[in-house]
């Protein structure tokens, strides 16, 4: 078992569950919620509407209809300059934890995670990098996880980041890390 951190859309991750760093209604927002609700289709959004919202750093688990993962677990990160840097590190942590007992209590084997808060809600992505890979290397003995990175910078940042950590990771190049 094994933490990956990869290029590519979270959407074609065949995986038991992928999270969804939605917004608090549930309802559907742009960014990686927005390509999540496109690929799942209507089915995803009829679901979310009997859930009531979800608070931040805490997290919802619905089907995946269209998309190749069985499961959507809806987190919501921290808007980034609404609370002090710790409050938003505190939440941010809180996303993962309570996404990964989620996953756990679902019998899930395989998740995999877009970069929680890295996008609109403004949370810097190295910081949230290393947010997401303290507390996913908790879990890692047990699952397939994986930190899916859409945008070239943050996958930059990883590659600067753990290049120098040859420690850390048994498989490093141009597309994964894998530790
Ligand atoms: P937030 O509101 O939590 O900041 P965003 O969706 O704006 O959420 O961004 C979170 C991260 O998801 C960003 O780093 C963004 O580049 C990334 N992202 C956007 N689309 C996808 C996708 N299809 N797969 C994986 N990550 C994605």
């Amino acid at each position: 078992m094994s933490l990956t951190i990869m290029k590519g859309d979270i959407t074609k991750a065949k995986t038991d569950a992928i999270v969804n760093a939605a917004n608090s209604s549930l309802l559907g927002g742009g960014g990686v919620d927005g390509a999540i609700h496109r690929a799942a289709g209507p089915e995803l959004l009829r679901e979310c509407r009997t859930l009531n919202g979800c608070k931040t750093g805490e997290a919802k688990i619905t089907g995946g209809y269209n998309l190749p993962a069985k499961h959507v677990i809806h987190t919501v990160g921290p808007i980034y300059f609404q609370h002090s840097q710790e409050e938003s590190k505190r939440l941010l942590q809180n996303c993962y934890k309570n996404s990964m007992e989620l996953a756990i209590q679902n019998n899930c084997k395989s998740v995999a995670f877009p970069l929680i808060s890295a996008g609109v809600y403004g949370y810097p992505k190295e910081e949230a990098l290393d947010v997401a890979v303290e507390i996913l290397s908790q879990y890692k003995d047990s699952m397939e996880l994986s930190i899916v990175l859409f945008d070239a910078e943050a996958f930059e940042i990883a590659k600067r980041k753990y290049a120098l950590l040859t420690q850390n990771y048994k498989r490093f190049d141009n597309s994964r890390i894998v530790f």
